[in-house]
C-alpha cells in the first residue's frame, strides 16, 4: 500500500514535472493599445511563441498603464518582463524621483528601442505655438502608471509650473486623447511615443492641429543634467499641419526584467527578437532604424541580466 502511494506519488511528480517542462508563460507589460509599447510587446511574443515547441515559452504581451505600471508590476512579481521609458529605468533601479523610498533593486536591462520624443500636440484654435502657452489651458496631462504622465510632472517641476497651471490637467489613457483633441474637451496632449504612430496620426487627422516644440532653459538643463535625455526632433511633414521639424527633447524605450526571472528564459526572448531581427525591425516603422551594437547599451541604466550578456556575448557584441 505505501509501495503503491510512493509510486503514484512519484508518476504525479513526473507529470507534474513534464507539465511544468511543456509550458512556462511570460508575461510583457506594454502600454496603450494605440501605443507603440504594445506593438514592441506583441512583436517579442509573435517571435518568441514561433519557438514555443522547442523552447516551451508562452509569451502574451496585455495592454497596461505603461512604463511605471510595468516597472512596478514587474517588481511585485506580476509580470516577468515589460517596457518603459530610460528615465523611469534609471530612477526605479536607482530609488530616485517617483520610487524614492521603493527602490527597485532587482530591475535588470534586457535591451533598448526605439526613441521617445515628449510630443505635445495642440487644437490649431487654442493657439499654441510653444510650452509656455499651454499655461491657462486644458491639457491631458495623462493617466497615472504612464511613463508620459511622471515625466511631464518632471518637466513642470523643472519649469516651476504645477497642475493647477492649467484650467484643466486630465487624466486620460491614450487611447482616448486624440478623441477628447478632436471633441475639443482639452486643447492639447501629451505623449512620450515613437513615431510615427498611429495615435498621433489620429490626433492630427480629426482636427487641425500642431506639434508644440518642447525647448528652453529648463529643458536644456534636464537633458544636460541627466544622462537618461536627449535632445530629440520630430521630423516635418510627418504629420498633418506640422510641416517643418519639431524641436523637442526624448527618452529611449527601454526593454526591462527582473534578477529573478531565470537566465535561460531571457535568453530565449533575447535570441528570438535577435536571431529574427530583420523580421522584428519589420514589425513597426518605428523600429526601422534600430541598430543592434546601440540598443545594448543605450538607454540602460540598471545592471543587464544575465541571460541578456550570454546571448550578446555568444554573439561576440561584448
Ligand atoms: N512612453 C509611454 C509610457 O511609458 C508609452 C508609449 C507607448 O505606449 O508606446 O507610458
Amino acid at each position: 500500500m505505501t509501495y503503491l502511494k510512493t509510486l503514484s506519488f512519484v508518476s504525479a511528480m513526473a507529470l507534474a514535472t513534464t507539465a511544468a517542462a511543456e509550458e512556462r508563460f511570460i508575461t510583457i507589460g506594454t502600454g496603450g493599445q494605440t501605443g507603440v509599447y504594445f506593438v514592441v510587446g506583441q512583436s517579442i511574443c509573435r517571435l518568441v511563441n514561433r519557438d514555443t515547441p522547442t523552447t516551451n515559452l508562452k509569451c502574451t504581451a496585455p495592454s497596461t498603464g505603461g512604463s511605471i505600471a510595468n516597472i512596478n508590476a514587474i517588481a511585485a512579481g506580476d509580470m516577468d518582463m515589460g517596457v518603459a521609458q530610460s528615465d523611469w529605468q534609471y530612477h526605479a533601479f536607482n530609488g530616485s524621483s517617483e520610487f524614492e523610498g521603493k527602490k527597485v533593486d532587482k530591475l535588470r536591462a534586457v535591451f533598448s528601442v526605439h526613441g521617445e520624443p515628449f510630443t505635445v500636440v495642440a487644437r490649431k484654435d487654442a493657439s499654441i505655438a510653444s510650452f509656455d502657452d499651454l499655461k491657462g489651458k486644458r491639457v491631458n496631462v495623462g493617466n497615472p502608471g504612464s511613463g508620459q504622465r511622471a515625466t511631464m510632472e518632471v518637466v513642470l517641476n523643472a519649469m516651476g509650473w504645477t497642475e493647477g497651471d492649467f484650467a484643466l490637467a486630465s487624466e486620460l489613457k491614450p487611447a482616448e486623447q486624440a478623441a477628447a483633441l478632436g471633441d475639443n474637451k482639452v486643447d492639447a496632449i501629451i505623449y512620450t511615443v515613437g513615431h510615427p504612430n498611429g495615435s498621433i496620426q489620429e490626433a492630427t487627422s480629426t482636427v487641425e492641429s500642431n506639434l508644440v516644440p518642447v525647448t528652453g532653459e529648463a529643458i536644456d538643463k534636464l537633458v544636460a543634467d541627466n544622462a537618461y535625455y536627449a535632445k530629440a526632433m520630430i521630423p516635418g511633414g510627418m504629420y498633418a499641419g506640422t510641416p517643418d521639424d519639431v524641436e523637442t527633447f526624448g527618452v529611449k524605450a527601454t526593454f526591462v526584467t527582473s534578477a529573478d526571472v531565470p537566465d535561460e528564459v531571457v535568453y530565449e526572448v533575447v535570441k528570438a527578437v535577435f536571431d529574427n531581427f530583420d523580421r522584428f525591425k519589420g514589425l513597426h516603422p518605428a523600429f526601422a532604424n534600430l541598430k543592434e551594437e546601440e540598443m545594448i547599451k543605450d538607454g540602460l541604466s540598471a545592471p543587464l541580466h544575465p541571460g541578456a550578456i550570454k546571448y550578446y556575448t555568444e554573439r561576440g557584441w561584448m
